[in-house]
């Protein structure tokens, strides 16, 4: 891994670690709104999410239903500049049912 792609990643995982303090379900779905280039008219999370879960807010977009979210990965994976990054329930890491409500 080049020292870039290092900093980067601690960069992405600082970020996930406030934005988890900050928003406090311990898990979730991180889109650094730094790095998301909507405004360059993107919008494939959006578009490619199976769930139709994320939506724009404050021109950029948001997991709206996050409780709704599978964790599938596709919203990352087709996010250009690695802008979104997700931290899976404790829940999903013991191989548990997802709750329904
Ligand atoms: S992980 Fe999958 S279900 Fe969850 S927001 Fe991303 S694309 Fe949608
Ligand atoms: S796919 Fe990435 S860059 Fe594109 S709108 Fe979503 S978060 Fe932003």
């Amino acid at each position: 891994m080049t020292s870039t792609a290092v900093k980067n990643a601690e960069k992405q995982y600082k970020q996930g670690l406030e934005w988890v303090n900050r928003d406090n379900p311990g898990y979730g779905v991180i889109i650094n709104r730094d790095t998301c280039i909507s405004k360059l008219g993107c919008r494939n999370c959006i578009e490619f999410c199976p769930g139709d879960l994320i939506y724009f807010e404050n021109g950029k977009p948001d997991v709206k239903f996050l409780d709704e979210c599978w964790y599938c990965g596709i919203c990352a994976t087709v996010c250009g500049p690695r802008a979104i990054s997700y931290i899976f329930p404790e829940q999903i890491l013991k191989g548990e049912p997802k709750k329904t409500n």
